[in-house]
């Protein structure tokens, strides 16, 4: 046979998740956290590591780890689940709730997975965009979902890329108004010290994801978890991949989790330097970013293609969301060490002005 036959109908015209992450002397593109896991910690992981048997599988559910997540959060350990990254979770979200005939509630614009895994699982996209400060049109959302037919919703809380949390009143509106599952999207919390958390015991639809990418400096390794309704992670279980959360990853997230405090100096620098940006973006003339709860910052530039690739030539490497639909014309910043910040402040208005 010289030909193959054509991939799934719904793969037709999708495009391959392509954040444009090329090597750069400075990486601020991605969110993550611009410092790596301090030395002390490193140390830990390479004792954790050393003893991890390679030979043998990993526990499917990372229980040790799910323990230790589940105390800190008040918990019980089946109230949580871990992934392989938050993305691993975010298409288990639209294998469990999502699929034929099913329905998923998104307000654009917001992070592109999620209408990526509902499209991979053949689940109808309903759009409620947003206005054009970015915030939530929450009469729209509650008028959409009081007719009864959405299967899941995500709220990013705060929004990527835009930056902003989403009202609390609003989401506990939305968790009273409908029996879908609301997966609030926390992977930024801990820059806008905001968590829904609380509010678990109270609604059985109320699904929470956080990671280990941002933070917590663990991009690379690749861990995300859930904290939900025990009849809500019971169905994840159904579909996720046994082993999906490698026995390197458990160790090392077990030994970045119990040192967890020594993250709270970043995370402060982070939320200072992000003030800080925004103030230098600001003073540029031409320059308008958008308010941040979390570690990047959204702006309009004029030319923002053309600005990216004067970044990027210059060894500066942001995401360009210039010709992304609801956000044409803007670039989105990664809030860096305060160095990397003066850099790029300086090339920004070295080529604007
Ligand atoms: N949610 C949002 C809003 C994100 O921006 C990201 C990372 N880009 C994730 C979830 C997933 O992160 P990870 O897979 O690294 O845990």
């Amino acid at each position: 046979m010289k030909t193959v036959r054509q991939s799934a109908p719904q793969l037709q015209g999708l495009v391959p998740y392509d954040p444009k992450y090329i090597p750069a002397d400075i990486m601020n593109s991605a969110n993550e956290n611009p410092c790596d896991v301090e030395e002390s910690v490193k140390r830990e992981i390479n004792s954790a590591v050393r003893n991890v048997r390679l030979n043998r599988y990993p526990d499917p559910l990372a229980n040790d780890l799910r323990d230790m997540i589940a105390e800190a959060n008040g918990l019980d350990r089946s109230q949580v689940l871990l992934g392989n990254g938050g993305d691993e979770l975010l298409f288990d979200l639209a294998l469990t709730y999502g699929g034929p005939g099913r329905k998923f509630l998104n307000m654009p614009p917001t992070f592109s997975v999620y209408e990526n895994n509902a499209i991979l699982t053949n689940t109808e996209v309903v759009n409620v965009p947003r206005r054009a400060d970015f915030s939530i049109d929450e009469e729209a959302v509650l008028a959409r979902v009081a007719e009864g037919d959405i299967d899941f919703i995500i709220v990013t809380s705060p929004n990527n890329p835009t930056g902003q949390l989403a009202p609390e009143e609003f989401v506990l509106r939305l968790l009273d108004a409908t029996d879908a599952v609301v997966m609030v999207d926390e992977a930024y919390f801990e820059f806008s010290r905001t968590t829904l958390r609380p509010y678990l015991p109270m609604h059985e639809n109320l699904l929470l994801l956080r990671t280990f990418s941002k933070a917590f400096s663990l991009a690379g390794v690749r861990l995300g978890y859930i904290l939900g309704n025990e009849s809500v992670i019971r169905e994840f279980m159904k579909v996720r991949q046994p082993y999906s959360v490698d026995a390197v990853s458990q160790a090392i997230g077990r030994v970045v989790y119990a040192n967890r405090g020594k993250f709270e100096r970043g995370i402060d620098l982070i939320i200072s330097e992000r003030g800080r940006l925004i103030e230098g973006l600001a003073a540029i003339p031409g320059v308008e970013p958008y308010p941040s709860d979390s570690n990047y910052i959204l702006f309009k530039v004029p030319d923002a293609g053309g600005v990216w690739q004067k970044l990027f030539d210059r060894g500066i490497l942001i995401r360009d969301f210039s010709r992304s639909k609801y956000i044409e014309g803007t670039l989105r910043v990664s809030v860096g060490t305060p160095e990397e910040n003066d850099a790029f402040l300086g090339a920004l208005r070295e080529i604007v002005e």
